[in-house]
């Protein structure tokens, strides 16, 4: 392993917790609200955290979004990674890459043909090193769309073979997120059914080659599902409804109703307090 891998914040963080057999939070921010009270609930429970954006943050925000979160992390009493969700265009993952303070980055080019998706990935995986952010892709193809994220419904989703994974963990990347019937956005009324005999297939792959595993679209999940997936190895549990949820209710019902100091200070409350919710079941707390 190279010795920027080994220090490596999202890397350290994700091996510590397969290690200690617990999960960690890698929730979506989509301001710096969101970043700071995500950062106070993990100093709060003394857990690591995963602090992850859309493409859609740089483009907002011209990068100043990282840049923020990116100081507050490193300011943080516990460790905090800032990561790169979904960038599925090429040239955003250059600047990513080359320009922001990134720790890693999904490299996520599953809109394309197989050919082309694993040669694109590799290139792009060996930019992303050559500026020391660990990197992320998916082998098969996640259904679903989220916020500014391609949507992939009309496209066939494929599920992850350990053949199909291991071609992408030879393009270089850390982590892998398999499709195993997972899904982006909300779940039809029978809820999530994941296959775990494909997860428990590609546990000798993940293992002989140290690759971390990264769960997508847990919208709508019980904490015992979320036990299970941890079982299966998972470490990188990507999250956005599940902690996001009561803070935005809260709102959208009360945005005209109280001054905007209340406002933001009671929904940044709600937003602390979801999260460490999700930070005991996942077993993450007390662990940083
Ligand atoms: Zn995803």
């Amino acid at each position: 392993m190279s010795d920027w891998k080994k220090d490596n914040t999202t890397l350290k963080i994700l091996r510590a917790a397969e290690k200690g057999k617990y999960g960690v939070l890698s929730t979506i921010a989509y301001n710096v609200d969101h970043v700071i009270s995500m950062i106070k609930a993990a100093e709060n429970k003394r857990s690591p955290l995963i602090i992850q954006m859309f493409p859609w943050a740089i483009l907002h925000s011209n990068g100043d979004l990282v840049r923020c979160a990116s100081m507050l992390a490193k300011r943080a009493s516990v460790p905090v990674a800032i990561h790169l969700d979904h960038c599925q265009d090429p040239k955003l993952v250059e600047l990513a890459a080359k320009e922001l303070p990134f720790d890693s980055i999904m490299v996520d080019m599953s809109h394309y043909e197989k050919e082309e998706n694993l040669a694109r990935t590799k290139e792009l995986v060996k930019l992303c090193n050559e500026h020391h952010k660990a990197t992320e892709a998916e082998p098969g193809r996640i259904e679903g769309g989220e916020d500014g994220v391609c949507d992939t419904a009309d496209l066939e989703g494929i599920l992850t073979t350990p053949e199909e994974a291991k071609l992408f963990i030879e393009t270089g990347i850390d982590i892998l997120a398999p499709a195993i019937g997972n899904f982006h956005g909300d779940y039809p009324p029978s809820g999530p059914q994941l296959r775990f005999d494909l997860l428990e297939n590609l546990q000798p792959l993940v293992k002989s080659e140290d690759i971390r595993v990264c769960l997508h679209g847990t919208n709508d999940f019980t904490p015992e599902l979320v036990h299970r997936n941890i079982e299966y190895g998972m470490s990188k549990i990507n999250v956005n409804k599940l902690v996001l949820d009561t803070h935005l209710e809260f709102f959208e019902e009360s945005a005209s109703k109280l001054p905007l100091t209340d406002l933001l200070d009671k929904s940044n409350e709600i937003l602390v307090s979801r999260m460490e919710y999700w930070m005991d079941v996942f077993r993450s707390s007390n662990k940083a």
